[in-house]
């Protein structure tokens, strides 16, 4: 099919992220099943059924809720997977997306139909002042937009298409893998990785053009769970050991003006309370650990728990314990012993004319744990931005690079590109 040249990535793009993002994929961190929300399973499925209609191999939907497909390689080299989530975050209003296209950008603020007060500027986001010009992707203003990561979905599919329309295109196995619950940290069940059979693989789930990531942060999670006594009030006296207040205590002793959050950037760790429930008698504190290294991630973990030692030294017949469990460790441990796939991703960055971008992100990707399970992960632009709330927005044409960066990707991984260049 020599017509589908790459200037028509834009429609199908288009077309694809605002079929994808109507559907309502929210997960849930509450929720103990998996995947974590039913609603899921109306993108899964339909991706499976898509997969099927452009002739990919091995379509399956696992009973862990991840899609997986095969596009039967055309010649020799290793097997690459490329992923993408189909989840949207939590964190923001996600039901009745009503994705909105604004072709050949303006250069000007960006108003919604269903939130006057809401503006996207440029002014603001530096990022979007690069794409006048471009057909821009928002939501309505009152939900999340949910490029992320159905952008992701969208590339792949599209590269999907592109190379079982054009066989004479010469490429590897690839494997394809539509994930559920990746921002509740749940998107790599136990049998992915021997599932999707990959030597290595990418998730598109990144941002700006030319961003490939693999420096993610470590992560640990803490609960502490803090015992009182209890006693009715009116005969408490010298009894009644409130779990509010020794909890209230941990919290005050925890650093505050530094190492969390609000007060750290770059390559800093942090140590971050998520959440606090409980009551009298007993309380639970959440929190999450932070750091580029494990060292520093190490260090964090000793700090909470000699808080809690303190606070239990000051009331000995209170229970205070801590647990802390590993999340996920910086892809950079794995890959830097081999850096094979991040090369080959600047080598096919840098043939599309652009300049890859390697930062350390603040956060952890599906690819985070994939890697630390014996598939190096990277993780590869899609053009989102502000994700996770209001201002959402993406570029049709920033995903068309990204969509030819997987193509590229696939051409440069096999054996016959090689012995060519
Ligand atoms: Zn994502």
């Amino acid at each position: 099919m020599p017509q589908d040249t790459p200037a028509s990535f834009d429609q199908e793009l288009e077309t694809r992220l605002v079929r994808y993002a109507a559907i309502d994929s929210q997960s849930d961190a509450n929720s103990p099943t998996s995947p974590s929300t039913t609603c899921q399973f109306d993108m899964l499925r339909l991706l499976e059924a898509e997969l099927k209609e452009i002739g990919a191999q091995d379509v399956e939907l696992t009973e862990y809720g991840t899609v997986l497909a095969t596009i039967p390689a055309t010649a020799e080299g290793p097997t690459i997977g490329f992923l993408a989530h189909v989840d949207t975050a939590p964190q923001f209003n996600a039901t009745g997306v009503k994705p909105r296209v604004i072709k050949g950008y303006n250069g000007g603020d960006i108003t919604y139909p269903d939130n006057p007060a809401l503006v996207l500027s440029p002014a603001e986001y530096p990022y979007l002042a690069e794409k006048q010009g471009h057909d821009i992707i928002t939501a309505s203003g009152t939900t999340l937009l949910g490029g992320d990561d159905k952008a992701g979905v969208a590339i792949i599919m599209t590269a999907a298409k592109h190379l079982l329309q054009n066989p004479d295109i010469k490429h590897g196995p690839i494997r394809i893998a539509f994930t559920p619950d990746e921002e509740i940290g749940r998107g790599v069940a136990k049998a992915l990785p021997k599932d999707l059979a990959a030597d290595f693989a990418y998730t598109f789930d990144g941002g700006e053009v030319g961003e490939i990531v693999y420096e993610t942060f470590s992560a640990d999670g803490a609960e502490i769970t803090v015992k009182g006594v209890s006693i009715h009030p009116g005969q408490a006296k010298d009894k009644l050991v409130n779990a509010i207040h020794l909890a209230s205590k941990i919290i005050q002793t925890l650093p505050q003006s530094v190492m969390t959050p609000e007060v750290t950037d770059g390559t800093e760790g942090f140590i971050h309370a998520t959440d606090m429930v409980g009551g009298s008698s007993e309380m639970k504190i959440t929190l999450i650990l932070r750091d580029f290294e494990r060292e520093g991630l190490a260090e964090k973990g000793e700090i909470v728990r000699k808080v809690c030692d303190a606070v239990a030294a000051t009331e000995p017949r209170a229970e205070i314990t801590c647990e802390i469990t590993p999340q996920y460790r910086n892809m950079r441990y794995w890959l830097e012993k081999d850096m094979t796939p991040v090369d080959l991703a600047r080598t096919a960055c840098r043939k599309l004319g652009i300049e890859p971008i390697s930062v350390p992100i603040r956060g952890g990707t599906d690819g985070s744990r994939l890697t630390e399970m014996g598939v190096p992960t990277p993780n590869l632009f899609t053009g989102m931005q502000n994700i996770h709330g209001p201002l959402e927005w993406i570029s049709v044409q920033d995903m068309a690079v990204a969509t030819k960066l997987c193509l590229e990707l696939a051409s440069l991984a096999s054996d016959t590109e090689k012995q060519d260049g």
